[in-house]
């Protein structure tokens, strides 16, 4: 279904980056990968998928990398047709507890960076008449939780810039949607089951079961594979009329 398209998805070098990029690679899609883990692992994830792999390493906090990530991708790899604003940190404390530089550090990556993204990429997608910008988001893009501000502002932002871009680019072939994961097991969350068991005195089984039942009604971590399939689905064209929507796949968590 998407061969011929390019998708450059940032943070891709594990969990649900590398998990969006193998599903759209699946379907045909040359991809850039992004991010700053093992680069060799994660591109061998994509053997025997039949498609083109590239790799940037731009720091998403740097608005002149992601210009020449994104020149790259024109220059190298035929054009940017479906963007995934995936990269994404977290830091866990009160506000007034709250280090100013992870505030900073957490804006640009969250936010800032998909801005850059994507006020680079719609120009050639508008020319081809045809683009999808997916951002990933977060349950915490629509409710907030204790002791996450910055990410919590970093998400809510992300849901309005997404807003903001369909209605703007709303009578073209173009799309920007937002997909909102409540709890996926990747590097990112298994930090936060590692200080919950610490902080409780549990093993690893049961942090997860206790972070699960606080949030997830489903008690079901989501997968990258399935957050794979909603970005499929919004490049398929029964999602050409789907803009500006935040879809959340979160075993219920923003329903409560
Ligand atoms: P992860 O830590 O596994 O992956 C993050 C990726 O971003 C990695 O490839 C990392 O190298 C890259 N990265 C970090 N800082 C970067 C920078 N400055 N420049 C370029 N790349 C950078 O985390 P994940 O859980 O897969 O998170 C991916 C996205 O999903 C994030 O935006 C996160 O907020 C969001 N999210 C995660 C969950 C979850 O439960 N894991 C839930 C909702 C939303």
């Amino acid at each position: 279904m998407l061969k011929g398209k390019t998708a450059l998805v940032t943070g891709s070098t594990s969990g649900i980056g590398l998990g969006i990029a193998k599903s759209l690679a699946a379907q045909g899609a040359k991809v850039v990968l992004n991010g700053f883990g093992d680069v060799e692992a994660a591109k061998a994830e994509f053997r025997g998928l039949g498609v083109d792999v590239g790799y940037h390493g731009a720091d998403m906090s740097k608005p002149e990398q992601i210009a020449d990530m994104m020149a790259y991708a024109a220059r190298d790899m035929g054009g940017v047709d479906i963007l995934v604003n995936n990269a994404g940190i977290q830091h866990v404390a009160a506000v007034e507890d709250f280090p100013p530089e992870k505030w900073d550090a957490i804006i640009a990556i969250n936010l800032t960076s998909a801005f850059h993204t994507t006020r680079l990429a719609i120009p050639g997608m508008r020319q081809r008449r045809w683009g999808r910008v997916i951002n990933v988001a977060s349950t915490h893009g629509l409710v907030a939780s204790a002791q996450k501000s910055a990410y919590v502002a970093s998400k809510h932002g992300i849901v309005g810039f997404t807003k903001a871009v369909a209605l703007e680019t709303a009578t073209s072939g173009v799309t920007v949607n937002a997909i909102c994961p409540g709890w996926v097991l990747t590097p990112l969350v298994q930090k936060q089951v590692d200080a919950r068991a610490a902080a409780d005195g549990v093993d690893d089984a049961e942090a997860k079961r206790r972070l699960l039942a606080e949030k997830q009604p489903s008690l079901q971590f989501t997968t990258p594979e399935q957050l794979g399939g909603l970005a499929v689905f919004l490049c398929s064209p029964a999602a050409d009329n789907i803009r500006g929507v935040a879809y959340n796949v979160d075993g219920g968590w923003a329903a409560q």
